[in-house]
């Protein structure tokens, strides 16, 4: 049976086997707009089971739109590190001020897009999911389905063309009774059973409708050219002087991480700093790129401390916990303070 044949009896699969084997998630036992809206922006770049204690602990200290609008930024900040994407944060606080002060609220996917933070996706999954509108989301986990049920081989040059490319089919399947289900369904087919690596077809609902199962081919679909590997080099200072650590205040005006505390880089100071021996290495990868950064001792006194930028701060070890620090810096802070102890 092909897929665009047969969407009726598509939608039903689907629609049987989510109603039996969605996950239990917060957002969906006891569903309102605010959570559908809050649990869509954590989601975008963070895996479900690792933002579930974040959800529950945003939903306690902001449980809805005009907690969020009067909350301090340091507060919402403080509240998703751990998370990353920082930028997530910021536009959700934005789009609660805004949000409260609407006089007309979004119902449709096109007007949720006109408030910070929800481009296409966003505004399909929360429009379709709270408010019974009917626009198909299409994202990654979208697109590696319906290539694998129509067996597209086709090559993309990014997964934004790939988007585009598939966007027709998923609205011509999308069930228009239900949008929000199916597409919670799709999303969640992505995620359990119709994974990138070793797809579980055998127990998969729709593999009749599934043309690259059929051909045996569904694992070198979708066809999407990966961005070269960039790599990257950061040296960073770790000095410690009568109980306070030195660190780096991203400014406000940043891109990323505006208002967040890091480790200072050697390139944050006047002149170049007096290094001591390295104390750890860390490597990780964003995106396309692989970042290795080395962390040394700073040998105090030293000519750079005292002529510090503004942005380099000493703060008393007592008080790490009050200043947000991205997920990796947290967590190399407190390992080199255990091993300074
Ligand atoms: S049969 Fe396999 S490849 Fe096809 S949709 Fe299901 S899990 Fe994906």
């Amino acid at each position: 049976m092909s897929l665009l044949s047969q969407t009726k009896a598509f939608q039903q699969a689907l629609a049987a086997w989510y109603s039996t084997a969605q996950r239990s998630l917060p957002w969906r036992t006891a569903p309102s707009l605010y959570k559908t809206v809050v649990s869509e922006l954590m989601a975008q770049q963070t895996q479900i089971k690792t933002m579930l204690p974040y959800f529950d602990r945003w939903l306690k200290r902001f449980p809805d739109f005009e907690a969020l609008a009067e909350a301090p930024s340091e507060d919402v900040l403080k509240h998703w590190e751990g998370l990353g994407y920082y930028s997530r944060a910021r536009n959700l606080h934005k789009l609660a001020k805004d949000y409260v002060t609407l006089e007309t609220k979004p119902t449709t996917a096109k007007q949720w897009q006109a408030l910070p933070g929800i481009g296409p996706y966003t505004s399909a999954a929360i429009s379709s999911i709270a408010q019974n509108y009917p626009a198909a989301v299409v994202d990654g986990n979208v697109v590696r389905i319906l290539a694998r049920l129509t067996n597209d081989t086709r090559c993309f040059k990014n997964n934004g063309d790939a988007v585009k490319a598939f966007t027709p089919t998923a609205d011509m399947v999308l069930n228009h009774n239900t949008p929000g289900d199916h597409n919670q369904a799709m999303m969640e087919l992505g995620a359990t059973i119709c994974q990138k690596a070793n797809p579980l077809c055998t127990v998969c609902p729709v593999v009749q409708f599934c043309a690259a199962v059929a051909s045996g081919s569904q694992e070198n679909i979708p066809n999407i050219q990966r961005k070269a590997t960039q790599q990257v080099q950061i040296d960073r200072i770790w000095s410690v002087n009568d109980g306070k650590l030195l660190l780096h205040r991203i400014p406000d005006d940043a891109q990323q991480l505006a208002g967040q505390y890091e480790l200072p880089a050697t390139t944050h100071f006047k002149g170049k700093p007096q290094l001591d021996k390295a104390l750890t290495t860390k490597t990780r990868g964003i995106t396309n790129k692989r970042i290795k950064e080395t962390i040394y001792r700073l040998k105090p006194p030293t000519s750079a401390l005292k002529a510090q930028p503004s942005n380099l701060h000493w703060i008393a070890l007592d008080q790490l916990e009050r200043v947000t620090l991205s997920g990796p810096h947290r967590r190399w802070v407190n390992e080199l303070l255990k091993q300074d102890a």
